[in-house]
């Protein structure tokens, strides 16, 4: 079972394996036996910045960070930074475009909050079909400050697997499948992610960023909104979410156990493959994304007969699987698979699935 004694393929806020789960509870009473907790801790002790620069190495170990990004911890979730971006990279770059790819729900959040710091281009949409696809037939104007992407739509159930290079800075929201696959950072410029899908538990998020990209910012800005001052301030310009980061130190930690990331991405796409084989074979489900663009991490699915939608939620809740409720405006299901979740609940969802198949028939 993942966490606790369910099938958990709820889509966060967090999914952890439960030895992380476990040891993150015993450092709340007593936090390595320091008779401490981990929660009245000072962030500014030796002991708890060495958590920080442990954490920041796992994340370089694990992605290959090279040398010349900066590896940052930030609060706000990833829709901060849906206008931190524009605020540092699109505001006074000279009447410059933000550019972006509108591949779904939390693009299109993106893209509502870059308007406020200047003008947007979205450069594709699959908005028509109902985000069921990745559109990769695009060009970028030439003014462009950046271009941004989400490289998986958590809701929507898709996943961009192929980076292009337009020769202006790239920024991908990675929130739901960072650390679930191998990245190359120097395809990026900047990387963010809210922590709480595979890396830890939400009030942290990771912010990547090439240091030559931080240069630009020449223009200031409040102290909170500028990632000048977590680069210089090694991410505790004010009081850090140290629980957060404590954790995911743990989870990269357990990461690092399972074989890194290449291991990780392995046993991702074989849980991945055999949910999509089931549901292609299924007479009662069918997936909703496209073929070449199916996400690993959330799979998306509906029925064709409106009237199996409870009866299979509630068949699987009763045999421990939870959280395959689709998101409220698309309804269906979502299985979400993220690094936590074992092969063998997916199996086992699987097989319930043929099972209430076969019950149908009967
Ligand atoms: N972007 C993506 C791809 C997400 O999946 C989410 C949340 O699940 C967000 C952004 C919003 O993140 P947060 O809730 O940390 O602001």
């Amino acid at each position: 079972m993942s966490t606790q004694q369910k099938h958990n393929f709820g889509a966060g806020p967090c999914i952890l394996p439960i030895s992380v789960m476990e040891k993150a509870a015993s450092s709340v009473i007593n936090w390595d036996g320091s008779g401490l907790s981990i929660l009245e801790v000072s962030h500014r002790s030796a002991e708890f910045e060495e958590v920080v620069a442990k954490t920041q190495l796992l994340v370089r170990e694990l992605l290959s960070v090279p040398e010349d990004y900066e590896v940052l911890f930030l609060q706000g979730g990833a829709s901060t930074q849906f206008s931190m971006v524009p605020q540092n990279l699109l505001q006074a770059s000279g009447n410059k475009k933000g550019a972006y790819l509108d591949t779904g729900y939390f693009a299109q959040k993106a893209i509502e909050q870059a308007r406020h710091f200047g003008e947007v281009q979205i450069v594709a949409s699959s908005r028509e079909k109902g985000y069921n696809y990745i559109p990769d037939n695009y060009s970028l104007h030439h003014d462009a400050a950046y271009l941004h992407l989400t490289s998986n739509n958590t809701i929507e159930g898709t996943e961009i697997f192929e980076f292009r290079n337009f020769g202006v800075p790239l920024v991908c929201d990675m929130s739901s499948d960072i650390f679930s696959r191998e990245i190359k950072v120097s395809d990026f410029d900047l990387i963010y992610a809210g922590a709480q899908k595979n890396m830890g538990p939400a009030g942290m998020t990771l912010v990547i960023i090439k240091k030559t990209l931080l240069t630009k910012i020449k223009y200031p800005l409040p102290a909170m909104y500028d990632y000048r001052t977590y680069a210089a301030n090694n991410s505790m310009y004010n009081t850090p979410p140290v629980f957060s980061i404590y954790v995911s130190m743990l989870n990269l930690l357990w990461l690092k156990d399972q074989g890194g990331v290449s291991a990780i991405e392995k046993q991702n796409i074989k849980k991945a493959e055999l949910l999509y084989e089931a549901i292609d074979k299924s007479e009662i489900f069918y997936g909703t994304a496209d073929g070449g663009h199916r996400s690993r991490m959330n799979v998306t699915f509906q029925c064709r007969d409106k009237k199996h939608e409870n009866g299979f939620l509630n068949y699987a809740q009763e045999r421990g699987i939870v959280g395959t409720k689709g998101y409220r405006s698309v309804g269906g299901f979502r299985a979400s698979l993220y690094n936590a979740l074992p092969l063998f609940s997916v199996e086992f969802l699987v097989k319930t699935m043929a099972y209430y198949e076969k019950m149908q028939e009967m």
